[in-house]
């Protein structure tokens, strides 16, 4: 975990938070070890704000294509630090495995780790949308 806690707090020092002065760093594992980052980019209008877990995933996927994820790290100031928000676990639930550790972290050193399946059980995941035979 520690590749990743370092590439998130990497992001997290780039982040782009204006408006709410919190920054947030995220980084992914994949199935075949390759890493990607993000961090929340703030907009002016709000609405177009995206979460640094969502941008670390976007990431991964404009450069590979449909990926699955074995671990997530998120790095926030809050305390207790703050796990992924739910539009964040539902982007997740497309690719996350379930078993999937996501580590929460805080500047103070606060680690907190669920499984996926627990941030977002009965989630809305694309087996819904898969027809039967
Ligand atoms: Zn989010």
């Amino acid at each position: 975990m520690t590749d990743l806690l370092q590439l998130a707090r990497a992001a997290q020092a780039n982040a782009h938070a204006p408006y709410s002065g919190f920054r947030v760093g995220a980084a992914i594992r994949l199935q075949g070890g390759e890493t990607f980052a993000g961090c929340n980019v703030e907009n002016a209008s709000y609405g177009a704000t995206i979460c640094a877990e969502r941008g670390a995933i976007m990431s991964a996927v404009a450069a590979l294509g449909t990926v699955s994820v074995v671990e997530v790290v998120v790095v926030s100031e809050g305390n207790p630090p703050w796990p992924p928000c739910g539009m964040c676990r539902q982007v997740l639930s497309e690719f996350c495995v379930p078993d999937c550790p996501v580590h929460a972290v805080n500047g103070e050193g606060v680690h907190l780790t669920w499984r996926f399946d627990q941030l977002l059980p009965s989630g809305f995941t694309p087996e819904y949308l898969i027809e039967s035979p």
